[in-house]
């Protein structure tokens, strides 16, 4: 049989470099993870093969019966990880999730309310944009200047005022606890529904080191990709009196055929999270992010709020250094981040005062307490830099020696 090598040499070379790359680089984007072989093997199956438009049990094409079991297993197992009524699997995208969801209750020129892009939410959740801002009219909210916090009274205030139809909680770059049962009483006491997007904190929440949503929200959405640490894809949970409406925004509304080897990887993933190991890497990417937080904070970079609850924090580098330079500099290091708006920003979105770190990719390879110290002063140290080549060159050569210690597939 052919080969992707011998048959197609130049993206072969793409795919083994980029594969190289993820071995030899210490991976911080708080929104990535590794997945596992049985999530890729599932993946990379005959699954992706069949056409299932429809549900389990329920299709438009012959020859369903064995996709159908793929789907109703990843259906039982996320209803058993959050606790919720309803799962729909398919969603290609955390953003069709999100987008199917409005389309379910809104109307085109209905009022949401979410987490501005610039404090922290997702683009999603109304940005200008993206369809979300487009369709609907927005209100946004914000954290405090004080302590970069949700600040529930003034969005409860801004509720009352805005009357939104519905409220949209999670966030992108948030690092602190979110309180999900006050934003429903919020949303309660104005009659709007509330929808959570928790996708970066779907793994804290599939094993209770994050409040869960599900009892407090209409709906819940996640990726299925980041600290859950499936295949790409979406999720959606909600309760039974909304779960024709869901599916039939996800099929036929906003997709045509699901994919179903992704379905079938997200069941590979779902049970992985419900193994008992699965609680104490969970655990350990919060302490890692703690703990590269107080490194960074002992070397005089700071994080928005002061330090973190969860997988992620977001750095603000104040006048020293812009998030641009910071992502170049590091990633010449072989530390890969993201530049990201802190909240009040003052400079443009494309060059920004912030990076975003998160530990769930750097944690699955195995990283612990020792080597976030390493990191946090090989960071700290390309950032007073300033861009020195020697330091890069120093802190570059640590980097890949603590990778080639903690390969992620071997
Ligand atoms: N929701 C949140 C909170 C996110 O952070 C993201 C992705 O970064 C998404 C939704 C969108 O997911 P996708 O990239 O799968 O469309």
């Amino acid at each position: 049989t052919l080969t992707i090598s011998d048959f197609d040499p130049a993206l072969w070379e793409a795919m083994t470099r980029e594969h190289q790359r993820q071995e030899d680089h210490v991976e911080l984007i708080a929104s990535e993870n590794y997945a596992s072989p049985m999530v890729m093997a599932a993946q990379g199956s005959v699954l992706t093969n069949k056409y299932a438009e429809g549900y389990p049990g329920k299709r438009y094409y012959g020859g369903c019966e064995y996709v159908d079991v793929a789907e109703q297993l990843a259906i039982d197992r996320a209803l058993q990880i959050f606790g919720a009524e309803h799962a729909n699997v398919q969603p290609h995208s955390g953003s069709q999730a999100n987008q199917a969801v409005y389309l379910s209750v809104l109307k085109p020129g209905d009022k949401i309310m979410g987490m501005s892009l610039a404090h922290g939410g997702h683009l999603t959740h109304g940005a200008k944009v993206n369809v979300s801002g487009k369709l609907f009219e927005v209100a946004a909210y914000g954290v405090r200047a004080e302590d970069g916090r949700i600040d529930y009274d003034a969005m409860a205030e801004q509720a009352e005022r805005e009357r939104p139809k519905m409220i949209v909680a999670g966030a992108s770059a948030y690092s602190r606890i979110i309180d999900f049962a006050r934003i429903g009483e919020i949303a309660r006491s104005i009659g709007a529904y509330l929808l959570v997007d928790m996708a970066h904190i779907a793994g804290l929440v599939a094993v209770g080191l994050h409040p869960s949503p599900v009892p407090h929200a209409d709906f819940v959405t996640t990726t299925t990709h980041k600290t859950l640490r499936g295949p790409r894809g979406g999720l959606i949970l909600c309760r039974e009196e909304y779960a024709k409406k869901v599916n039939s925004l996800i099929f036929p509304g906003l997709q045509g055929g699901p994919l179903m080897h992704v379905i079938a990887a997200k069941a590979v993933a779902f049970l992985e999270a419900l193994q008992p190991e699965f609680k104490g890497y969970q655990q350990q990417v919060i302490h890692n992010a703690q703990s590269l937080s107080k490194v960074l904070a002992a070397r005089g970079y700071s994080a928005v709020s002061g330090g973190t609850d969860n997988h992620l924090f977001l750095l603000n580098l104040g006048e020293k250094v812009t998030g641009k330079e910071a992502e170049e500099a590091l990633g010449l290091a072989n530390i890969t981040v993201n530049k990201n708006a802190v909240p009040f920003d003052t400079r443009p979105p494309a060059v920004t005062s912030g990076i975003r770190i998160g530990t769930p990719a750097a944690t699955t390879r195995g990283f612990g307490e020792a080597e976030m110290h390493l990191l946090g002063n090989g960071i700290a140290d390309v950032l007073d830099g300033g861009g020195d080549a020697a330091i890069v060159a120093r802190v570059k050569a640590e980097m890949l020696e603590l990778c080639r210690r903690f390969p992620v597939y071997g």
